[in-house]
């Protein structure tokens, strides 16, 4: 038998079980309707009767707590009901945040900060999405962080990224791209950003109450465990979520100080593990749709730029042993520094950030940033590159840092 269902199927779900289904071939589309009951997708309720078209790469939960009744037509290459799910240990978290959220509004303080942590593919985006949206539901308006650099749900892959989050998930699109702090670094400094959230915090009394909720990526041994650490002491977090792996959780509880609650979840079983060639298809297709779009067409523009009006900087220096560092500097302060790039082929086909820097002496890198080109040529008889750019020439006399993410237009 072929998993070829090229036709309408419904399912009837009882309470507290998930419909899960993936759309896997090229150019497959698949519209999933709710006719009856109610039902989420990942914490974002479902309209009845609405239409929601899931392309190839979606892999996708419909649950319900109520019961309800579900439509997909389209070929899906996976899809069944299952009755187990973590969902109810997920809104046990819920619940444990919005108690501290309550507290928060009285006595006037910040309401939780929590950091979801665990190996790759266990579902830790999708539960920061769940307790975000939940969040919002009960009309917060939490912050979502997301030190995920491989993947970035927030901005584009390789830079870190935050958002007030004001409105539940889009069902098919996730949060999108609206974003007031966008970092773009190197692996390195995600933890710069807890600065920026936290004046943040300060300034909007309804987000300090609703708290911050923590993405972090699937690195979770040696230096990538370092990491979260850092990053748990740089936001203040109160709880960090374990998923699936119990010896991360062990590591943190002895890690971590007693004040920081260390909770260790199940992964979902619906979970679907990527191969590398996903992931790297996943965060190309992530690039794609900055310049072209997704639904909406974008119209990215095409110019020239010559090397001596670029003023082009990366991230991070090698790491020195600290005998070798100047005096008063710790190892750690190399990984933040800004140095000055030469133009040349080793920009070809690399993303720039395009800072709200002017100039170096500012600190690049806690300033946001404004967008990203994409160079697509480099000229070295001419002494020029091309860049592809969601704004027509010029480029804004700023900083431009050049980043790890390489990205081939084949547009
Ligand atoms: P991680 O952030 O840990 O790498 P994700 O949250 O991105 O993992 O989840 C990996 C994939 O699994 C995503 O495509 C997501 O849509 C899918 N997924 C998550 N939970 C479920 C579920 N319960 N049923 C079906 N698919 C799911």
């Amino acid at each position: 038998m072929t998993d070829e269902k090229a036709q309408t199927q419904e399912f009837k779900l009882d309470p507290d079980c998930e419909l899960r289904f993936e759309v896997e071939s090229k150019n497959e589309k698949v519209m999933l309707e709710l006719k009856s009951g109610l039902a989420e997708v990942f914490g974002t309720e479902l309209v009845k009767g609405k239409k929601y078209e899931f392309i190839a790469g979606a892999k996708v939960a419909v649950f319900t707590w109520q019961g309800c009744t579900v439509e997909l037509v389209g070929k899906t290459d996976v899809s069944y009901v299952a009755k187990e799910t973590p969902m109810g240990l997920y809104l046990n978290c819920h619940a444990a945040m919005e108690r501290l959220r309550e507290a928060a509004e009285k006595e006037d303080t910040r309401g939780p900060i929590t950091m979801v942590v665990g190996p790759c593919d266990v579902g830790k985006s999708t539960l920061c999405r769940l307790l975000l949206n939940y969040a919002v539901r009960m009309g917060r308006r939490p912050i979502f962080v997301d030190l995920d650099v491989g993947q970035g749900h927030i901005a584009i892959p390789g830079t870190v990224g935050a958002l007030l989050v004001e409105r539940p998930s889009n069902v098919v699109d996730g949060f999108g791209v609206s974003l007031w702090a966008q970092i773009a670094t190197g692996q390195r400094c995600s933890v710069q950003s807890s600065q920026v959230c936290s004046d943040r915090l300060q300034a909007n009394k309804k987000a300090r109450v609703s708290g911050i909720v923590i993405n972090t990526c699937g690195w979770v041994k040696g230096d990538g465990y370092k990491l979260l650490t850092h990053a748990a002491q740089a936001f203040e977090v109160d709880a960090i979520l374990v998923l699936d792996q119990e010896r991360l959780y062990n590591e943190l509880v002895r890690d971590m100080p007693d004040f920081v609650k260390v909770v260790f979840l199940p992964k979902s079983g619906g979970v679907v593990e990527r191969s590398q060639a996903q992931r790297t298809e996943a965060r190309d297709q992530g690039v794609r749709e900055y310049f072209y779009g997704s639904r909406t067409p974008l119209y990215p523009h095409s110019f020239e730029v010559k090397w001596n009006e670029a003023r082009l900087y990366k991230i991070g220096a090698p790491v020195l042993p600290a005998s070798c560092m100047p005096l008063g500097m710790k190892a750690e302060d190399n990984l933040t520094k800004l140095v000055a790039v030469t133009p040349g082929p080793n920009l070809l086909h690399h993303l720039l950030s395009v800072s709200f820097a002017d100039s170096p002496e500012d600190d690049v890198v806690q300033t946001n940033v404004a967008g990203f080109v994409c160079v697509t040529n480099v000229d070295v008889d001419r002494q020029t590159f091309t860049v592809l750019s969601p704004q027509p020439r010029p480029l804004p006399n700023t900083v431009l840092l050049l980043s790890d993410i390489q990205f081939m237009d084949s547009h």
